[in-house]
């Protein structure tokens, strides 16, 4: 499983890989799991915690409230008896177990959610229900419980996208950039285009230098960098 290890020791590892990535931030004695992907992925999942020892989860942080991101979370809860955490604009969706389609960004992602989402079953995009024990507003500081990291809300993607920052130096941060393509990190999907744009502004304004997606591989700060000055002229 890949793995980084910032300035304060703490660990960050790749649970799942890919597809819905999951991130296990841990400094040895607490665990804080990100995201729990897709509900068909639950026994891969739980194969990967098992290698890793992982017996308690403090922490549950969903990055945002889409079936991709939030279906394996009342599992988790249940089983590793862990706090489950979002922000409150996606609160609801998690406790309906719904996921509402964003819009596309680009013109092929705009013609294939006003052509295709309809056709979607619900039965797909719907996943069990689950209610979150810790509703973040804005910022929120994880030093209670030992890490020099906070959650922030980075919207756009959805009304309630949360990234976390860990040790000011790697950001995970769910579907806010995507990592798909090696020259953009800009998503396919999001309800709010300018709002997302401007939560690039405050990633970018911290000092990370890896930016951990939920979809693809690490960005790097130069890319979003980039990309942020070409929206900005475009
Ligand atoms: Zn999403
Ligand atoms: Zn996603």
């Amino acid at each position: 499983m890949k793995s980084w290890v910032t300035k304060s020791g703490y660990k960050i590892i790749r649970v799942l890989p890919g597809r819905s990535n999951v991130f296990l931030l841990t400094n040895g004695e607490k665990n804080i799991l990100i995201d729990t992907s897709i509900s068909y992925l639950w026994g891969k999942l739980q194969r990967r915690l098992e290698l890793l020892n992982i017996e308690t989860i403090d922490y549950l942080v969903l990055t945002h409230s889409h079936f991709d991101h939030a279906a394996n979370a009342s599992r988790i809860k249940e089983k590793y008896k862990s706090a489950v955490v979002i922000h409150m604009n996606d609160a609801q969706l998690l406790s309906k177990g719904e996921t509402v389609i964003p819009k596309g960004t680009v013109l092929f992602t705009t013609l294939l959610v006003n052509t295709l989402s309809r056709f979607i079953p619900k039965s797909l995009i719907k996943y069990t229900q689950c209610e979150p024990d810790l509703l973040i507003d804005s910022d929120y500081c994880l030093k209670t419980i030992g890490f020099n990291a906070y959650l922030t809300h980075t919207p756009g993607h959805t009304k309630g996208s949360l990234s976390l920052i860990v040790d000011d130096e790697i950001a995970i941060v769910g579907d806010t950039l995507f990592g798909v393509f090696r020259w953009s990190v800009y998503p396919p999907y999001a309800d709010d285009r300018n709002a997302m744009i401007n939560s690039w502004k405050k990633l970018l304004d911290t000092k990370c230098l890896i930016f951990l997606p939920s979809h693809g591989s690490a960005n790097k700060r130069s890319l979003l960098e980039k990309n942020f000055r070409m929206l900005q002229k475009g």
